[in-house]
């Protein structure tokens, strides 16, 4: 379904954003891989689908290395004409004693990086009158938690930033539209996992389980790859008049 097309997902080297890459790359998606770690599995994982794979290891924390990166996948493919706002990273503390550095460092990477890709990305989606963006937001785009003042402040502001950038393309071929997640067990979950396995005294699975219970009411994790499938859908002819919208798949915790 997407042969010939391109899809950039920011965070593409670990979990959603590597599922997201891979379910891309299914449909014949040419694929260009950003993020930090291991480089060589996600690549070569990608590339046993069929898929043509560039790397670019912008981080996305700086203006300059994401002008860089979107110019380098326009060399590259031509354009860009799937974007995926993936990259993010979480930190867990009260307002009070959340480091400033830290704050900072989350709005620029899970909000401020996906309106610079975006402005970048639009124009030549415009002209081709065709483009999918979609922005890895979270519950936490539509609901609060306590101790996660940054994550949900940006958050929000990337189910802002969708709303906006659909309406700008409304009448174009280009749609915007974000995905939100609740529990997905990947590194970023694993850790606040651990920290409260440490805190309670309790193994991992139960740790888990104790997660899962605050507040996810199917009590079952989301995976990659069923968030690969909804992106899938969001690039298909049936998705062309979905637009501006925040689609949450999170076990029913949004529900309660
Ligand atoms: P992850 O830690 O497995 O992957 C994050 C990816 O982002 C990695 O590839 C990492 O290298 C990359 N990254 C981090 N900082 C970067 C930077 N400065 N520049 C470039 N790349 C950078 O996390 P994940 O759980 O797959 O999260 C992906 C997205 O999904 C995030 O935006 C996250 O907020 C969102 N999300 C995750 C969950 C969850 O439960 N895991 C739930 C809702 C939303």
């Amino acid at each position: 379904m997407l042969k010939g097309k391109t899809a950039l997902v920011t965070g593409s080297t670990s979990g959603i954003g590597l599922g997201i890459a891979q379910a891309l790359a299914a449909q014949g998606a040419n694929i260009v891989l950003n993020g930090f770690g291991d480089v060589a599995g996600p690549r070569a994982s990608i590339e046993a689908l069929g898929a043509k794979v560039v790397y670019h290891g912008a981080d996305m924390s700086r203006v300059a290395e994401i002008e860089a990166m979107m110019a380098f996948a326009a060399a590259e493919f031509g354009q860009v004409d799937i974007l995926v706002n993936n990259a993010g990273i979480q930190h867990v503390a009260k307002i009070e004693d959340f480091p400033v550095e830290r704050w900072d460092a989350i709005i620029a990477i899970n909000l401020s990086s996906a309106f610079h890709a975006t402005r970048l990305a639009l124009p030549a989606m415009k002209t081709a009158n065709w483009g999918r963006i979609i922005n890895l937001a979270s519950v936490h785009g539509l609901v609060g938690s306590a101790e996660k003042s940054a994550y949900v402040a940006a958050k929000h502001g990337l189910v802002g930033l969708t709303k906006v950038t659909a309406l700008e393309t409304a009448t174009s071929g280009v749609t915007c539209n974000a995905i939100c997640p609740g529990w997905v067990l990947t590194p970023l979950v694993q850790k606040q996992v651990d920290a409260k396995a440490a805190a309670l005294g309790v193994s991992n699975e139960e740790a888990k389980k104790l997660l899962l219970g605050e507040k996810e009411p199917s009590m079952q994790f989301t995976t990659p790859e069923e968030l690969g499938a909804l992106a899938v859908f969001f690039c298909s002819p049936a998705a062309i008049n979905i637009r501006g919208v925040a689609w949450n798949m999170d076990g029913g915790w949004v529900a309660q």
